[in-house]
């Protein structure tokens, strides 16, 4: 098994090494960071200034049987029926996306904290991972697979799998 982190559009280096290392932290296999695309145009809504999730994520594939392909957008991702996702997963493809935009304390009127906002990321890469790897969501609200309705539940739960998920991921 392996998984690779792509960025799309603008996202520093910084951010997609150190997610790479926490990521593989969790699930202990391979991780590499390989060139996502730049042009995120195509899924852009100018009415709700926002991107639908589910284009850009049509546009992610995987080149090896193994892979897990996560894009990382710094836009604000949204789906027809809800006003905004924090990720998308598309279990049959095995690729998913995650956007940055509402994990940064910024976006809410905040001060930066990047710890906070690293750590929210990875909680919802390895989260919609989960889903990849066969995962629906948990009542266990320390549970990374548990569904995050807003950031306070991204803050609550934990980046790692609960014991009765962990045994659950096919990989
Ligand atoms: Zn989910
Ligand atoms: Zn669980």
């Amino acid at each position: 098994m392996k998984i690779t982190l792509k960025p799309l559009g603008n996202v520093a280096d910084e951010i997609m090494e150190e997610l790479k290392d926490r990521v593989g932290g969790i699930f202990h296999c391979p991780i590499q960071i390989t060139a996502g695309f730049s042009d995120l145009a195509q899924a852009y809504n100018p009415e709700r200034k926002q991107y639908i999730s589910s284009k850009l994520l049509a546009s992610l594939k995987k080149s090896e049987r193994n892979e897990r392909v996560v894009g990382i957008a710094d836009v604000d991702l949204y789906v027809p029926r809800l006003n905004f996702v924090f990720g998308e997963a598309a279990i049959v493809s095995g690729t998913a996306i995650v956007s940055l935009c509402r994990l940064r304390q910024e976006y809410y009127g905040l001060a930066p904290d990047e710890a906070l906002f690293l750590e929210r990321t990875t909680k919802e890469i390895v989260h919609e991972l989960g889903h990849t790897f066969g995962l629906r969501h948990c009542p266990n609200n320390k549970c990374v697979m548990h569904f995050s309705n807003s950031l306070a539940d991204t803050d609550l739960k934990e980046a790692h799998f609960c014991n009765k998920c962990r045994p659950r991921i096919i990989l």
